[in-house]
């Protein structure tokens, strides 16, 4: 972490502002070389955190912009960095960046400020996580959760535990070093009752994880039923209504997502299967394999029904295809005859006019959020719910060692829930981990 690294950090294109960084031992030597500030304050005697105005460098022109400088450690990477803000026209930001290469830097990897913020104790591994979910979130809940994570709020509770493990391990120790000695032994069902009470507040934190996840990646829905109940219709009534989320990730995994809307600051992912049904061809096979998969893979089934008729053979393959799925009946073109369809509906609608729509996605909310609580803590990522299952499974093994073998061999499975908690904040995880963590970052940040 010697040289001195430079990415632009705003976003490419045209705007109103362009921010070069530079961040490093050697920084300030950088902006020495490019910035002419028009006041009398040299370069060298910048106050840090003070705006300078001046005439910056870009090789082959020069924009008049500004320049500061945040003084180490205090600072977001806890190194010497300084920024640049020029006019934000594509080539002016490259030109600036250009001349600091040219001045002593070189190009900044992915996430590499974040990577040397972690690197030097300024921000845990979730935290940086936490980051990185606040600038990819797609909705509300996305990003309180992610800025919950970047506040150490999962990384307080880890530490807090592993506080705890260690208090433990140290009383271990003890009657280890000292058997003989009449200080005070690890009281064995002490050990046993903490042990067990911490296992429960890992196991609630996991437990979580089932809302977290759809917080973090959004809750999947698809829309079943037999041609002609007007899934379509209904999805599109869902997606018109209020705000609908224009995806940024094509070609991922929700390429089968027709759209999403927000309900309650939640990202909802709809999918339908329009036109999937049961046929001789082969591509219809594969079509109705397909969409299978998707109710599969779904956190809720809308199944949908026309309330103007009985319920056809069809409906009730369709219906019976489904039969274990978190789903809500909806019985849809209730403008024509709301009641001759004799499956108890959840909520009736109307596609066409639009009649209760909203109270189809407060059922929709109601069915896959309930509980959901805004300012409570959720394990969101996979990474570290994996962790803390590791860990909670060893704490339940010393549990069941504790009393039964020597404390030593109780004291391992601790040790080693102490360093699955580890691998949550950054204290154990590895190179591969980390690289990986910080490889998902833009250039720049
Ligand atoms: P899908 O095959 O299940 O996707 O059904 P569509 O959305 O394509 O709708 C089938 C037919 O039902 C179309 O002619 C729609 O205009 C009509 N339709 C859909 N929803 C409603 C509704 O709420 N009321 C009425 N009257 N017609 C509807």
């Amino acid at each position: 972490m010697d040289d001195v690294i430079a990415a632009v950090a705003t976003p490419p294109g045209k705007g109103g502002v362009a921010i070069v960084r530079v961040s490093g031992q050697g920084a300030l030597a950088v902006a020495e070389k490019m910035f002419t500030p028009a006041g009398k304050t040299k370069v060298a005697c910048f106050a840090p955190y003070r705006l300078y105005p001046g005439r910056i460098d870009c090789g082959g022109f020069a924009d008049f912009g500004l320049c500061v400088y945040f003084k180490a450690p205090h600072s977001f990477t806890g190194e010497d960095v300084v920024e640049f803000h020029c006019h934000g026209g594509t080539e002016i930001a490259r030109g600036a960046l250009l001349r600091t290469l040219a001045c002593g830097a070189r190009l900044a990897e992915r996430g590499e400020f974040t990577k040397r913020a972690f690197l030097n104790g300024k921000l845990s591994l979730a935290s940086a996580e936490g980051l990185a979910d606040m600038i990819n979130g797609e909705s509300e809940a996305e990003v309180r959760a992610g800025s919950m994570l970047y506040a150490e709020r999962l990384s307080a509770a880890v530490r807090a535990a592993q506080a705890q493990l260690t208090e433990l391990l140290a009383g271990i120790d003890a009657d280890m070093d000292f058997p003989e000695e009449d200080i005070e032994h690890t009281d064995l069902f002490t050990a046993k009752e903490h042990i067990r009470a911490l296992a429960a507040s890992l196991e609630e934190l996991t437990r979580s994880y089932g809302t977290g996840k759809k917080i973090g990646s959004g809750v999947s829905v698809v829309l079943a039923g037999r041609p002609n109940t007007g899934k379509s219709s209904v999805l599109n009534a869902l997606l018109g209504s209020d705000r609908a989320i224009v995806s940024a990730q094509a070609g991922t995994t929700r390429d089968a997502v027709e759209g999403s809307i927000e309900i309650g600051g939640v990202r909802f992912d709809l999918c339908d299967t329009a036109g999937l049904r049961a046929g001789a061809d082969a591509l219809e096979r594969e079509g109705v394999e397909r969409a299978r998969r998707r109710i599969e893979g779904a956190d809720l089934v809308l199944f949908v029904l026309d309330a103007s008729q009985p319920m056809s053979e069809e409906d009730k393959e369709a219906y019976a295809a489904l039969e274990g799925k978190k789903m809500l009946v909806v019985h849809n073109k209730t403008d024509l005859r709301a009641d001759a369809c004799e499956l108890p509906a959840d909520v009736r609608v109307s596609a066409l006019t639009g009649e209760n729509i909203p109270l189809l996605k407060q059922k929709m909310f109601d069915a896959c959020m309930s509980g959901y609580n805004t300012d409570a803590l959720f394990v969101t990522q996979e990474r570290h719910y994996a962790a803390l299952s590791r860990a909670l499974a060893l704490l339940r093994e010393a549990e069941g060692l504790c009393g039964s073998v020597p404390p030593d061999l109780w004291g391992v499975p601790l040790r080693e829930a102490w360093e699955a908690l580890g691998e949550i904040t950054g204290e154990t995880a590895n190179e591969r981990i980390i690289d990986e963590i910080f490889s998902k970052f833009c250039v720049g940040k």
